[in-house]
């Protein structure tokens, strides 16, 4: 990883942000995420696997979100079985 900013050249730093991440046309924010940020314009870079976890967490999400659409007792008959 470089340490200079690609854009600006500003100064990159290592450390754990709130980050924003589209994901299917959609923004998503997920807290603790290592990053390196940009001091001067803030862009953030992820590392690969960092990038990964992120998808994998935005996927997670939009299963939850059709969970939803179940039934609650239905839902709870599942989990007893
Ligand atoms: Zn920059």
């Amino acid at each position: 990883m470089e340490d200079k900013c690609e854009f600006c050249l500003g100064t990159m730093e290592y450390r754990r942000i709130l980050a924003r991440f589209r994901f299917m046309k959609e923004t998503i924010y997920i807290e603790n995420v290592p990053a390196w940020v940009c001091q001067r314009c803030g862009e953030q870079y992820f590392e690969a696997k960092v990038y990964k976890r992120l998808e994998a967490i935005a996927r997670q999400r939009s299963l939850i979100q059709r969970t939803i659409v179940f039934p609650l007792a239905e839902f709870d008959m599942a989990m007893a079985a």
